[in-house]
């Protein structure tokens, strides 16, 4: 959607209010249950409230907070939240307060991991492992699975008292309740296994208690899992069954989930079309009377207004894109969709940084989860700076200096901004950069930054003109290895063909398996070189919306590529482990499902009329290929860097002008952050 057309678009139900229980919603606009770690250290609890009501602030109607264990035994990990006391509540009075102080609501979710748990004394509802852990469950009795229930409901009450205006109880994703409803993590025989009613009997008398014991004023979600994405997850009448009785036992609100964690198909990355998952609400809408929330890869308001609009959800969650925008909802309301900072379903600043045990942030909003480090407001004086490159690097610099107050003039080679991201967003998967584009256009106008279109800098340019400071973002320059033969008519650079300068034959060799090198291959062999719409998606990886089978997976349907491609590296570790942690998997079973070989330890012997020639384990090899791309990592251009240090001129540089190596987007737009808030 450009620019335009979202500006032009009202969201009426988007931003209608809903009546949830005996409560009213202001509008649609859910932000969905996501851990940031900012749970951890000594003022989580400010630091949690303070980003809570950040999002309250920006419009959101709802916030569902991160998973608190109701017992110790269902912490996510040994120093993860629990609330089993009244001592506790001080550790969540603010957090409901600052939200209530912007006319949002707020639930608390009750998350009990069981068999998922990462410390030494985990539960399960059977002494099953989980394939993504290596730790075995105790085996919950008869009477410790009626004590977990006493704890789920003493949580709810207490939840309430700190001042939540509801629960949400987490039964999805491969948690404890969703083990408890399969028959893949249950096996018992007594009356918590075997039957559908018996599966079921946990979760519904968690919620048919807390509803006896809160009364008809607290709202009471659940969160089920719709399709579990594994081997023996739910059958569609188990999950039909379940729905209906949480209603029967006195949920206000369904809100669903997509697979567990172990799944092997992606449900929220870049890989999958925005909505992919409306079959799921849908379905649920189908069955219940009361609201349902639809999540999962919603990240404009445009997608969510179809759905509620279809009849799909009555409600949308999104965590990520009020990660990537805390002020979404308002920018809605006050017709500046166009503004919306767009999460691009990367993972790379969110979910990859939690996977490692850091706090997460935003690859397009730096700012997330630290904006107390870096506050509105204007420096202490204001100054005149040519910022040359508007890669993002030199966008996010341009555009946090000049709301601080400083004088812009944004110098670019090419024709438009973007930089590197203008490649990026030609792999098909990868059409989310659009919207990373638009933002940054639409920040630009907005900031009066004085942008200069083909306009080359070279280092006389700069000189007086009064600029106070140069921001040197001019990126990178390809790396060209040195083989024999590299300039052979068949080699070409990744520029040459992700711009379409260049079309590759039927056989290729790609040197290099870093990130550029696998998007390379994905353009070359993607089917239709288009992002899948979703029937595509679902049919590629095996999803079955009627959930004809438990757990509602097919056999996936691949396509084979017209190209033979194969990549090179010269290292010995198995390529593609340095993408991303939560998508590299993703891109890596596409490529190997189209036939892409990946070579290690690959000598370049030289390049000829037959192709590549290399060895490996001193055997020598030709690969006859039409066309070799070389994505070989990259240099710093710094080529204005010199000339105006020795004119003594106050220079920076940012991005991969100032490093090449691990270079990505986040540490690019996060440096130009940096810089801005220093000068
Ligand atoms: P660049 O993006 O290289 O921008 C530098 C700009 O400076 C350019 O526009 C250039 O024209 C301009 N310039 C240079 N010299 C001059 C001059 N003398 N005068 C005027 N202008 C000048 N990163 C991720 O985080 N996630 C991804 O999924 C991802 N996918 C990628 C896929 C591909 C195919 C590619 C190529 C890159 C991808 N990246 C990704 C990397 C990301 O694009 C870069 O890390 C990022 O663009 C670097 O930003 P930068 O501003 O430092 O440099
Ligand atoms: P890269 O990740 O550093 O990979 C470079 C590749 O080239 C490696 O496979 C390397 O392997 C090979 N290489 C390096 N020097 C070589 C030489 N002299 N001769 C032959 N081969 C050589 O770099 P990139 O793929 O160009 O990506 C650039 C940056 O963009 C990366 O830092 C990456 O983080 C970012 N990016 C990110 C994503 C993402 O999805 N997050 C996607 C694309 C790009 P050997 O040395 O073993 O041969
Ligand atoms: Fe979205 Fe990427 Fe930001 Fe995560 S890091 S919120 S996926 S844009």
């Amino acid at each position: 959607m450009s620019a335009s057309s979202i500006k032009q678009n009202s969201f009426p139900r988007l931003l209608s209010p809903i009546k949830v229980g005996s409560q009213t919603l202001r509008n649609r606009i859910v932000m969905g249950s996501m851990h940031t770690r900012l749970e951890y250290g000594q003022d989580a609890v400010t630091k949690l409230a303070d980003f809570f009501a950040e999002r309250a602030r920006g419009g959101t109607a709802l916030i569902i907070t991160g998973g608190v264990a109701p017992n110790l035994e269902g912490r996510i990990e040994q120093e993860a939240l629990t609330l089993e006391r009244t001592d506790q509540l001080d550790e969540h009075r603010p957090i409901a307060d600052a939200v209530h102080a912007h006319g949002a609501k707020i639930f608390l979710q009750i998350l009990h991991t069981g068999a998922y748990g990462k410390h030494d004394d985990i539960v399960g509802i059977s002494e099953l492992r989980s394939p993504i852990n290596r730790r075995v469950p105790r085996v919950l009795t008869s009477a410790q699975v009626e004590s977990t229930i006493d704890d789920f409901v003493r949580c709810a009450e207490l939840a309430i008292s700190a001042g939540y205006d509801g629960v949400e109880f987490m039964g999805s994703e491969g948690y404890f309740l969703n083990q408890c409803v399969t028959l893949r993590m249950n096996n018992r025989g007594d009356k918590w296994g075997g039957s559908v009613e018996n599966r079921i009997r946990c979760p519904v008398e968690i919620v048919r208690r807390t509803r006896e014991r809160l009364g008809s004023g607290p709202i009471v979600s659940y969160r089920m899992s719709v399709t579990d994405l594994v081997e023996k997850g739910q059958s569609a009448d188990d999950v039909d069954t379940l729905a209906r009785a949480l209603v029967g036992a006195g949920a206000d609100l369904l809100n669903i989930g997509i697979g567990w964690h172990e799944s092997t198909v992606p449900t929220i990355g870049y890989a999958v079309p925005r909505g992919a998952f409306a079959f799921a609400s849908r379905r649920l809408k189908k069955i219940v009377g009361v609201p349902v929330i639809a999540s999962n890869r919603i990240n404009m308001p445009d997608v969510a207004e179809r759905m509620l609009d279809n009849g799909d959800a009555d409600l949308i969650s999104m965590a990520r894109p009020l990660l990537a925008d805390p002020h979404f909802a308002r920018k809605v309301i006050e017709r500046r969709s166009d503004e919306i900072n767009t999460c691009i379903a990367c993972n790379q600043a969110c979910l990859d940084n939690i996977f490692v045990d850091k706090t997460a942030s935003c690859l397009v909003n730096p700012r997330a989860c630290r904006e107390g480090d870096f506050p509105d407001g204007f420096a202490a004086v204001s100054r005149r700076i040519a910022v040359v490159g508007a890669g993002p690097a030199g966008m996010s610099f341009a555009v946090y200096a000049a709301t601080r107050g400083h004088k812009i003039v944004l110098f670019e080679s090419g024709s438009d901004i973007g930089g590197q991201i203008n490649l990026a967003r030609q792999v098909p998967a990868k059409f989310e950069f659009n919207e990373m584009l638009r933002y940054f256009r639409r920040q630009l106008e907005l900031h009066h930054i004085d942008l200069r279109l083909n306009a080359t800098v070279h280092a006389a340019d700069l000189q007086g003109q009064g600029y106070e400071s140069v921001v040197l973002a001019t990126g990178i320059k390809p790396r060209t290895p040195e083989i024999p033969g590299i300039t052979h008519r068949s080699v070409v650079s990744y520029i040459d063909i992700l711009s379409g300068k260049e079309e590759a034959g039927e056989r290729v060799a790609i040197i290099g398996t870093g990130g550029i090198g696998h998007d390379v291959a994905d353009f070359l062999t993607v089917p239709g070189r288009k992002p899948q719409n979703i029937a595509q998606f679902l049919e590629s990886w095996g999803v079955d919306p009627l959930i004809g089978a438990p757990g509602g997976l097919k056999p996936p349907l691949t396509h084979k590529p017209h190209r033979a491609v194969t990549m090179l590296q010269r290292g010995a570790g198995r390529p593609g482990t340095k993408l991303g942690l939560t998508t590299g998997w993703i891109l890596r079973t596409e490529l190997r499902r189209r036939g892409v070989q990946a070579l290690s330890g690959c000598i370049y012997r030289c390049i000829d009329d037959a192709g590549l020639h290399y060895s490996v384990d001193g055997t020598d090899h030709v690969l006859a290929v039409d066309t070799i791309v070389v994505c070989a990592g990259q240099e710093p251009n710094q080529d204005l860097a010199p000339l105006l240090k020795a004119n003594q001129c106050d220079v920076h540089l940012i991005g991969g002008a100032r490093f090449a190596g691990e270079l990505d987007a986040v540490r690019a737009i996060e440096e130009g952050l940096r810089l801005a808030y220093s000068i």
